[in-house]
């Protein structure tokens, strides 16, 4: 597996590939990985012929200074894992080759409600972070399919609609939520959990299977105060949000009639650690 720094040899090593007729799938990664990560690896692996990731923690999509500072980082285990999954290259650039001071990243996209709710009313500003470093990279990449987990699944709705706002020449492929085997969604924050709080943590996707589950006897406020209040009661979580939402425009559902398509999200800290989570109603 190649590993580049420099944003002009991922580039031209990436054109060159593109000259040659080779697809080519992106996975990108914020590091610190696991199986979740891993299965966009797999996915991209089988459809594309080259496979590129990249390791970036990307400052601007963190709106709380500490959470970027703690961020895990796991470079050498990251490789060794990419590589075994039989990845081609990856790109683990310092931030000033994504962000050269001399250049401004403001975008222009309209993301409507889906720039309003759940995530981003809870994080100011990070979805202008992710747009702006997920367009710079598929810009330094030039993918023909960007892989995406369904984990973030608003990330998903928004990245969607930066690519295309910007019209970029890229398909956006969405891969399925790896869990563990207790049912936690996998995630890099999962290894700051203090055992109790991993213990604590798997009531998130539990209160999500048991809406999933029993969503036909009652209406969607009734599960969501009841849920937030089942897990508000254990004295390690604190649930920012639990919301049954349309899962094309992200408005919450009053009725069932309301909507085609509906699916739950939460976000909660859990020993202070922020986890998110999401299942499909029907
Ligand atoms: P991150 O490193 O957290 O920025 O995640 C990189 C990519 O992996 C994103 O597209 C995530 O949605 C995806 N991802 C993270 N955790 C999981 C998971 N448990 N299952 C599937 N995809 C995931």
């Amino acid at each position: 597996m190649l590993e580049f720094d420099k944003l002009v040899n991922i580039h031209e090593w990436c054109s060159d590939r593109r000259k040659e007729g080779l697809s080519i799938g992106f996975v990108p990664t914020m590091g610190a990985l696991h199986q979740g990560h891993m299965s966009l690896i797999k996915i991209a692996r089988k459809n594309c012929d080259i496979v590129i990731s990249s390791i970036f923690v990307n400052p601007t999509q963190f709106n709380v200074a500490s959470d970027y500072e703690k961020y895990p980082i796991t470079i050498e285990e990251d490789s060794l894992m990419l590589k075994e999954e039989g990845c081609d290259a990856v790109f683990i650039p310092p931030v000033l080759e994504i962000y050269p001071e001399s250049d401004t990243y403001d975008l222009d996209v309209d993301l409507g409600y889906i720039g309003e709710c759940m995530e981003a009313s809870k994080r100011p500003g990070h979805f202008e972070g992710v747009m702006q470093v997920v367009k710079r990279l598929l810009e330094i990449v030039t993918p023909d399919v960007l892989y995406l987990g369904r984990k973030d699944y608003q990330q998903f709705r928004v990245v969607g609609k930066m690519v295309e706002t910007y019209n970029l020449p890229v398909k956006v492929e969405q891969c399925p939520i790896v869990r563990e085997d207790d049912g936690l969604a996998m995630s890099s924050r999962n290894r700051r959990l203090s055992p109790e709080a991993r213990q604590a943590a798997t009531s998130l996707s539990m209160s999500l299977a048991a809406i999933v589950d029993g969503w036909q006897q009652h209406d969607p406020h009734h599960l969501t105060q009841k849920y937030t209040q089942k897990l508000n009661e254990h004295h390690l979580i604190d649930v920012e949000y639990l919301d049954i939402v349309d899962n094309e425009t992200l408005r919450p559902i009053n009725d069932w009639n309301e909507t085609e398509n509906a699916i739950v999200c939460v976000a909660a800290y859990v020993g202070g650690i922020r986890l998110i989570d999401n299942a499909t109603i029907y």
